[in-house]
């Protein structure tokens, strides 16, 4: 499918650079059409994805050089282009074919959890995911990361209907996941409209739609934290080092409320923390990757697609 979906309207905020993927600047999203903001926030989770690995692999951050060589993505990435797949082709989640398109593309070696793998493994075996599931997880659904991860392009598909953006990550999660991390993600890339929104008020708005539960109270606690460093942010709300995703998505969602963007700024600073980098990276690249472009050198890093994915 070949979309030029980096031509939105640039407001000359943000970037810094010529070197952009898809043509400079920042961008208003208003009036994309959904496919294109499905796919610039895919494309902006695969880079944070393989750049938050990349920088995992080498051994200090400072001087913000950027790692070496060829960026591999993730299951974060594998698991996003499955929703993009799906959402392309039904315009919906139908459960039973988007995990059936986790079970087959499922390769061991992007780095997913083992609960993960066990379940997607016994899916592909034949078993019912409703069975697999809830006899993998005790019927709780799995805490990690799965779920909120790969979200993001499903929250910028939907970004005009906030109703069937909850509803639909909910769908989208409950196949491997619990829901609550998964829709506050999907909630936040819906919720970007523009490069302009004030950080605390992106957050409070973002919380409005996680009702209850503590990924909501740590959501509005780092409303309160917007002009702190990101470490301050870390140490009060998580980085990852615990594997789940409330210990993630309020940091992840920080950070692309703080640069909304600048995407270099934005993963620079979420990787910044330690932590699980590539999942939170790919968490911040999905949310901001309708307001901020992707430099091109790192574009140019990243290993390309599978042959199966949406992107051009
Ligand atoms: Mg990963």
């Amino acid at each position: 499918m070949a979309l030029l979906c980096g031509s939105a309207v640039r407001t000359g905020r943000g970037g810094s650079g010529g070197d952009v993927h898809g043509g400079g600047d920042a961008v208003r999203t208003a009036g994309l059409p959904a496919r294109c903001r499905l796919v610039r926030s895919l494309r902006a989770l695969v880079v944070g994805d393989a750049f938050g690995a990349a920088v995992d692999a080498v051994p200090r951050t400072e001087g913000r050089t950027l790692p070496p060589g060829r960026w591999e993505w993730t299951d974060d990435s594998e698991m996003a282009y499955s929703i993009a797949g799906e959402l392309a082709e039904h315009h919906h989640v139908e459960q039973d074919s988007l995990v059936r398109r986790f079970a087959e593309r499922h390769d061991a070696r992007r780095g997913y959890g083992r609960g993960t793998t066990d379940l997607l493994r016994r899916i592909r075996g034949g078993a019912h995911w409703r069975l697999a599931a809830s006899e993998s997880f005790g019927g709780r659904g799995s805490w990690g990361n799965g779920a909120a991860m790969r979200v993001a392009p499903l929250g910028a598909w939907f970004a005009s209907d906030p109703g069937a953006t909850t509803s639909q990550a909910a769908l989208s999660a409950e196949v491997t996941h619990s829901h609550a991390e998964a829709i506050a993600v999907a909630a936040a890339t819906a919720a970007v409209s523009g490069p302009d929104t004030e950080p605390a008020e992106f957050l409070g708005e973002v919380a409005t739609v996680v009702r209850g539960g503590p990924v909501r109270d740590r959501i509005l606690r780092t409303g309160r934290m917007t002009g702190e460093p990101a470490n301050a942010v870390a140490a009060a709300v998580g980085n990852g080092a615990e594997t789940r995703a409330l210990d993630t998505v309020p940091f992840a969602i920080w950070c692309a409320a703080t640069h909304l963007a600048d995407f270099r700024e934005a993963m620079w600073t979420a990787a910044s923390v330690g932590g699980d980098r590539d999942t939170i990276c790919a968490m911040v690249g999905g949310i901001i990757g309708n307001t901020a472009e992707i430099p091109e050198r790192w574009w140019a890093h990243c290993e390309p697609p599978p042959p199966w994915t949406i992107l051009p």
